[in-house]
């Protein structure tokens, strides 16, 4: 599922291939996938402009010079594509924008859980939709404040959108592995050091995530994701044996919060508090 680093990769494409070019039309196979009325949607973009871009977790909002915004939700599979001829379509390009230069950007939604629609005003949205800060941007006091409240495993609260947005499953494993919390610690327990280490966690597995462009095998040999992806990491010999990569004894796989959980019981021993 296209997470807050894969969304940041599309962000950073979009910008650099399609801003500044007046959109002459919009092709949209199954209106299933717009939150816009179609006939709306399109005379609004026709001779309009993709001008900026804005990504808060896994939301990509596209501003034009209409002064509104082209919400792009990724769903599980969503991807962009920048093309000039047709037959360089990718499979699945379900939504289309043709710009007056010949040239096109594609919305491929392969499983169709892909959206697009029209936000006037990001921060109503956001409210309306309990969309909270941008993981990348949240602030050690902000994060310090709200943990402090959640009397609740800290897993589940960190997948929580109306805390801090773009965090999934994956990535909150990943960043309680690098703090060595236990993902069943509660989360008001965590202590002022604590939350530092949690905060500089998300920062550092998120921008290596997106410097990475989402590539799970060119992550670092210390990420605990390559015992969950075991067949596509270049460690496949050692993490097909979910050894962790510190202490080389075998991790612990478990559901918290429902989801399925890895981390290791060494690094991350469980303190009762
Ligand atoms: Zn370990």
């Amino acid at each position: 599922m296209p997470e807050l680093p894969e969304v940041e990769t599309y962000r950073r494409y979009l910008e650099e291939t399609c801003l500044n070019q007046p959109i002459q039309d919009v092709f949209v196979e199954d209106t299933k996938l717009l939150t816009t009325d179609y006939d709306l949607l399109v005379a609004s973009l026709r001779g309009k402009q993709f001008v900026a871009t804005e990504r808060v977790g896994k939301n990509l909002f596209v501003q034009t010079d209409g002064g509104f915004y082209v919400h792009f939700h990724f769903g599980m599979t969503g991807d962009l594509a920048y093309y000039q001829f047709e037959e360089e379509r990718p499979r699945f390009s379900r939504i289309v924008f043709y710009f007056q230069s010949g040239y096109k950007l594609a919305f491929i939604c392969p499983r169709k859980f892909e959206r697009i629609g029209i936000v006037e005003n990001i921060p109503e949205y956001l409210k309306r939709k309990r969309i909270a800060e941008d993981a990348l941007a949240i602030s050690i006091s902000t994060l310090d404040a709200t943990l402090a409240k959640k009397k609740v495993f800290i897993k589940p609260v960190l997948l929580d959108q109306s805390v801090i947005a773009g965090i999934g499953n994956w990535i909150v494993d990943e960043v309680l592995f690098q703090a060595r919390i236990h993902p069943e610690r509660l989360a008001s327990s965590l202590d002022e050091s604590e939350v530092t280490h949690l905060h500089e966690a998300i920062q550092f597995v998120l921008k290596t995530a997106i410097d990475c462009e989402a590539n799970y095998a060119l992550f670092p040999e210390n990420f605990i994701i390559h015992a969950r992806e075991w067949a596509v990491s270049p460690y496949a010999e050692v993490n097909q044996h979910l050894l962790c990569p510190v202490c080389q004894q075998k991790l612990q796989i478990m559901r918290v919060g429902g989801r399925t959980t890895y981390f290791c019981a060494i690094d991350q021993p469980l303190k009762r508090t």
